[in-house]
């Protein structure tokens, strides 16, 4: 891929990773609020741990999103950035728009899965 084109996959990449980041505080913050009283009950109870696990699930996703957009944004200072880490040839620019952060073209991504 041309260098050229790296910087705008960088500022797509640091939009994406600021917007998952702020998703996942808001949500956070949300849900603290809701079950922030300290007035336990059994009912009360169950949904905090209801509400934790979500948290949790979402907390892993994001997690793992935005190390795959920092793995991304590292190719980009390498230069390897749009490279199949399997095979090595280039993935698709239309890819890349749609995922930023792929690391494998389509084809390797497939055999993977
Ligand atoms: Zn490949």
């Amino acid at each position: 891929m041309e260098k050229n084109n790296f910087e705008d996959f960088k500022k797509s990449l640091m939009g994406l990773r600021k917007r998952i980041k702020g998703d996942y505080e808001r949500t956070v913050e949300s849900s603290s609020e809701e079950f922030g009283g300290d007035v336990p009950d059994a009912n009360d109870e169950a949904s905090r741990t209801m509400s934790r696990r979500i948290l949790l699930e979402i907390g892993d996703k994001s997690h793992e999103t935005i190390k795959l957009i920092d793995e991304a944004l590292d190719r980009i200072e390498t230069g390897n950035y749009g490279e199949c880490e399997e095979c090595g040839e280039d993935i698709p620019v239309k890819r890349l728009e749609l995922l930023p952060y792929a690391k494998y073209c389509v084809e390797c991504q497939e055999r993977m899965e």
